[in-house]
């Protein structure tokens, strides 16, 4: 679904303790602000506006500024004013739903931002939230009252809306009015807003003391999964052969249904297998002509969104390519550059090796070429 969205990084962060903002200090070796915007990049947003204070505008840019999709905007005196020339930066349609999300919450995932957008279907806002667990008292240095805690949620941000309405509702807001959230101004304009499901690990840094639990959050934030994939092809009479995206001259090819791209087979396999996600002819079967011929390539590319759309990110990848003939050395750079390319990795992500058998068994015999692959895939926790 398509969507825009707008990251509130320009609080002073008082009570966080001196020194850098919030937004802009570290945590799991990354600064806070980025772990929402490459959050919002990875659930496909259109555009993401990140609000900063007028003088972190350069540390926005030199921090952030190697993601695609966003742009910085300067914020006003409070949480609002900034808010609003957040939703004026986004030249979209009135209808596109826009999350608006503080940054001070890093911990986003692809599967808070989909159940938002999917509440937004048939409601005018959308937020996470938790039911309160703790008792609540109310008092002040002794207890005054008991405070029934049925019915009663903690807010969490991003908050979802359609982007016209929200402008409207800011609007008609009364400028010295209090707020802490924006489904409140929608909410004073007769919006019905769903409650979805929050997170705990959604926490908002606001404390000195948060930094040290987020850390430890981070290190827990994503499980690795490793899958294997191994591809045969035979050969036959041919001028040239696809291995791994790149096309080698060679006095025979590989024959297969496809371009018979042993390489990308194998590696198609490994990252489907280390997100359980079937195999490559269950996605492609070779009985449908309309993969008769086809470049391998876009069975890599699907395979890659497949972890994509999981929230997850591919860390590197290894390909063995076992053969007598054609030498691959002189082609192995070619090779790891076009899969860099296609799996969006570095360079040192990704690897291309190669071996022989040394004249055992069928690729000794030269009948067929093997390939072997490991990929190794985060998923959110
Ligand atoms: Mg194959």
């Amino acid at each position: 679904m398509s969507f825009v969205a707008v990251i509130v990084a320009a609080g002073s962060s008082l009570r966080a303790g001196a020194g850098l903002p919030k937004p802009w200090r570290q945590v799991g070796g990354k600064t806070v602000a980025r772990w929402s915007l490459e959050a919002m990049l990875a659930a496909g947003a259109d555009h993401v506006v990140v609000v900063v204070s007028d003088n972190h505008q350069e540390t926005a840019i030199k921090v952030l500024g190697d993601l695609p999709r966003w742009s910085v905007v300067v914020g006003g005196a409070s949480r609002p004013e900034s808010v609003v020339r957040g939703l004026e930066a986004l030249a979209t349609s009135p209808e596109t739903p826009v999350l608006i999300h503080d940054a001070a919450r890093p911990f986003l995932t692809t599967r808070h931002i989909h159940s938002l957008l999917e509440a937004l279907v048939d409601q005018d806002g959308a937020i996470l939230a938790l039911p309160v667990t703790d008792t609540l008292k109310r008092g002040d240095q002794t207890i005054a009252a008991n405070v029934e805690r049925a019915g009663l949620w903690r807010a969490q941000t991003p908050q979802a809306f359609r982007l016209g309405e929200i402008k409207a509702a800011y609007a008609a807001w009364p400028t010295d009015a209090e707020l802490t959230d924006d489904a409140q101004v929608a909410a004073a304009q007769g919006a019905s807003i769903a409650l979805v499901a929050g997170d705990p690990r959604l926490m908002k840094l606001t404390y000195p003391e948060d930094f040290s639990m987020a850390e430890a959050l981070a290190e827990t934030r994503w499980r690795s999964r490793t899958g294997m994939g191994v591809d045969a092809h035979r050969w036959g009479p041919g001028d040239g052969v696809w291995l791994c995206g790149v096309l080698i001259p060679h006095d025979q090819t590989l024959i297969g249904h496809s371009d018979a791209d042993a390489g990308l087979h194998a590696l198609t396999d490994a990252i489907l297998g280390a997100i359980g996600d079937g195999d490559i002819g269950e996605h492609f079967p070779p009985s449908d002509p309309q993969w008769k011929g086809a470049a391998s390539d876009r069975f890599l590319r699907h395979a890659a969104e497949r972890v994509r759309l999981r929230g997850g990110r591919i860390v590197n990848v290894d390909v063995t390519l076992i053969c007598e003939q054609p030498r691959i050395r002189p082609h192995r750079d070619a090779m790891r550059q076009r899969l860099a390319e296609l799996l969006d990795l570095p360079l040192d992500g990704v690897s291309v090796k190669a071996t022989t058998t040394e004249g055992m068994g069928y690729t000794g015999r030269q009948e067929g070429l093997l390939a072997q692959a490991v990929a190794t895939v985060e998923l959110p926790a």
